[in-house]
């Protein structure tokens, strides 16, 4: 039998806005619990919301980064429940009539590109957090209440864990490249639901969705959705059935755990809200918008091939992130063997770096680029140049100083290599004889024996040559 995995994401994304979406305070994470709240976002009665045009320009911007229709009208509607986060006893969000709908984003490389579809875009705002000590009451935070979202909903065109977590670091690189959200999952400003099921392709027979949610981390959905894929199949293959589910993810033994069983659809009795009109984006506002959007990482990685004469993979793993990029191009302005660049950021730098969270690099593209200018002029070699770059990173400090202090410059006096071949080769003259008996490997001997008789400051390349001279005497 062949299954076919479905997989659809709801992810919410908080805008960093200086001010929350429909109130003067202030929006920023970490602050002393309950000092940025006012009576718009405690939802007291009476107060009346005003909505924050900086979130419509960034819903406006990710509308365009997902090549959405940006709708001119669009409607906010209450979401009713009850939730002691939740003060007002609704949410405002956008339900029938989104700012955004039929979009995309595009995954995989050029031989194998793949369309992902975005259902919509919506504006929301964010809930405060309930806080649930090991010890004592309940406690509950609403700095965060009124936050603003974008909530992304994708179609369900995504087919595996692997392309859902591909899906969503394109989307996280594409978000932090416009500068909407700063997108961090364990702070939450980035979090997202899965929607799993699978399909039978014979009998066309598919299982219930099961929802997971509050992912956060990429592995994590990767994961969770692998989990269910077989916990589906094997369910499928005993011919059992189940209602739709809403799980979690346990990330410590990597499975997903039944929260509830839905027996029936939610009902949040969505009623238009009476305090805010229509949303309007006339085409002043969307061009303005547009004529403000930076490069987005698929157009930057196509530019990064043409320009630089980069791969594919080099170009598409050096615009991952703004940062990077920006790391790269600066100092390709200075030292313009591109490859050559991209070999050593791709290596010695991405190494030590964790892209993942920040882009921390200790010093400047000017120090990088000072440094590959002296490997190329041959004052060290490839190897001391890369004991240099080491230095860079744990303790600081400039390219040439540190060339000085650890006495590594190269030695390219012929002479001075002359001396330290003769005298390795007078020690070993077995290898020689393994040379001339047609032992390439003897050589590599010999060369190593020489740059440590140099302590590695030989210019390699004039070693080989001198022995091969002599040798062939
Ligand atoms: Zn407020
Ligand atoms: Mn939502």
């Amino acid at each position: 039998m062949s299954w076919k995995t479905i997989v659809g994401l709801e992810i919410h994304v908080e805008l960093s806005t200086k001010t929350k979406a429909f109130c003067n305070c202030e929006n920023s994470f970490g602050k002393e619990p309950n000092t940025s709240v006012c009576p718009v976002c405690l939802g007291l009665p009476g107060a009346l919301p005003v909505l924050n045009e900086q979130a419509v320009k960034f819903g406006v911007m990710a509308g365009l980064a997902l090549h959405c229709d940006i709708h001119e009208y669009s409607k906010f509607d209450r979401k009713n429940y009850f939730y002691p986060d939740l003060t007002k006893g609704f949410q405002l969000t956008q339900n029938d009539r989104p700012i955004c709908t039929d979009g995309y984003l595009e995954i995989g490389d050029d031989e194998n590109k793949k369309k992902i579809g975005i259902r919509q875009i919506q504006l929301e705002e964010d809930t405060g957090k309930a806080i649930h000590p090991e010890e004592g009451d309940t406690l509950l935070d609403y700095n965060r209440c009124g936050v603003p979202l974008i909530e992304i909903v994708s179609q369900p065109d995504l087919n595996s864990g692997k392309e859902a977590r591909e899906f969503l670091e394109k989307l996280r690189a594409t978000l932090k490249y416009i500068g909407i959200s700063d997108c961090k999952m364990e702070e939450g400003s980035l979090r997202c639901d899965v929607n799993v099921n699978i399909k039978n392709e014979e009998t066309k027979e598919c299982s219930a969705i099961a929802e997971i949610k509050n992912l956060n981390s990429f592995r994590g959905v990767e994961k969770a959705v692998e989990y269910e894929e077989k916990r589906q199949r094997e369910m499928m293959e005993a011919g059992e059935k189940e209602e739709k589910t809403t799980r979690r993810w346990d990330d410590v033994n990597e499975e997903t755990i039944l929260m509830r069983v839905k027996y029936t659809a939610n009902d949040y009795r969505f009623v238009p809200d009476g305090d805010l009109p229509l949303l309007h984006i006339d085409e002043e506002l969307r061009s303005a918008v547009a004529s403000k959007m930076p490069e987005l990482p698929d157009q930057r990685a196509k530019r990064f091939q043409k320009e630089y004469g980069l791969s594919q993979y080099d170009a598409s793993v050096l615009t991952g992130t703004r940062e990077l990029a920006d790391f790269y191009e600066d100092t390709a302005a200075l030292f313009k063997d591109y490859n050559t660049l991209s070999n050593w950021v791709m290596g010695e730098v991405l190494r030590r770096i964790d892209t993942d969270t920040n882009f921390l690099v200790p010093f400047e593209p000017k120090d990088l680029a000072e440094l590959l200018i002296e490997i190329k002029n041959k004052t060290i070699n490839n190897n001391a140049g890369k004991k240099v770059l080491r230095t860079m990173f744990e303790k600081g400090g400039k390219p040439k100083d540190i060339i000085q202090e650890m006495g590594l410059t190269q030695i390219s006096d012929s002479s001075q290599i002359e001396d330290m071949v003769l005298k390795v080769l007078d020690n070993n003259p077995q290898s020689i004889a393994d040379f001339k008996a047609g032992k390439d490997r003897a050589l590599g001997f010999l060369v190593g024996q020489v740059m440590k008789e140099s302590r590695g400051k030989a210019n390699p390349q004039m070693v080989n040559e001198l022995l091969r001279k002599h040798l062939d005497k």
